[in-house]
């Protein structure tokens, strides 16, 4: 609605990179474009998966917003039985992904998968995949875990209640997964998931590059 002809307008697909265009047509319900110009190819994103127990709404708002900003790759929400919220709306998400990275100018978007059963998460893990638990009872600490790891990465958060004993034990029985701490307090799970996501982007994801 704010556009006239011959402004200029990025475009980006997630796919191709960035397009600068020229509009050629201002309607209140459409727009004409003329691509112009590619800018930027789609961008590199570390490989890295963070897989987020589901929190209310607000909190997993935040947590959607901060790992687009972060470079986040994949985004696997978890269902487990602390759990408040049970559901997340795909199009809100899409939407809150895509305005955090347009605000950051990124040309790549994390992939949203649907949310998964804890139990489903752990049986269908990829092979070769690293599984960095973050549990409040205590592990390795992470940075030294992250640093000494190459292999593809993924981030298991729970949720505001924390995971149940017999959740706790089958994660860390699953031959993926290590066991790390994120320091002596206690964080909320929107915190922990941005804090340890930002600590693994810094020691083994892109930061240094
Ligand atoms: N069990 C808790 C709080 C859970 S915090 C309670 O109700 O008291 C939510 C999640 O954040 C946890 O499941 C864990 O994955 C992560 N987390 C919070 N603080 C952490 C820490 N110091 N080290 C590792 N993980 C932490």
């Amino acid at each position: 609605m704010r556009v006239s002809p011959g402004d200029a307008v990025i475009l980006c697909d997630d796919k191709t990179g960035e397009w600068l265009a020229r509009v050629s047509k201002a309607g209140k319900r459409n727009v004409a474009l003329i691509v112009e110009d590619h800018l930027r190819e789609r961008e590199q994103v570390p490989d890295f998966t963070l897989c987020a127990a589901l929190l209310k709404k607000q909190n997993f708002d935040l947590v959607l917003e901060k790992a687009t900003e972060l470079g986040v790759r994949r985004i696997q929400p978890v269902l487990t039985r602390r759990c408040v919220a049970d559901k997340l709306n795909p199009d809100r998400a899409r939407t809150i992904v895509t305005e955090a990275a347009e605000q950051c100018a990124r040309t790549a978007l994390p992939e949203i998968a649907a949310p998964v059963r804890l139990e489903t998460l752990l049986a269908d893990w990829p092979e070769g995949r690293t599984l960095f638990f973050a549990d409040e009872a205590g592990g390795d600490p992470a940075a030294q875990a992250f640093a000494d790891c190459s292999k593809p990465a993924a981030l298991l958060v729970g949720p505001e209640g924390g995971f149940e004993d017999a959740e706790r034990t089958a994660i860390r029985e699953h031959q993926d997964a290590l066991a790390i701490s994120l320091g002596p307090r206690i964080l909320r799970g929107e915190t922990a998931a941005i804090a340890a996501t930002a600590l693994w982007m810094g020691l083994a994801g892109d930061w240094n590059k």
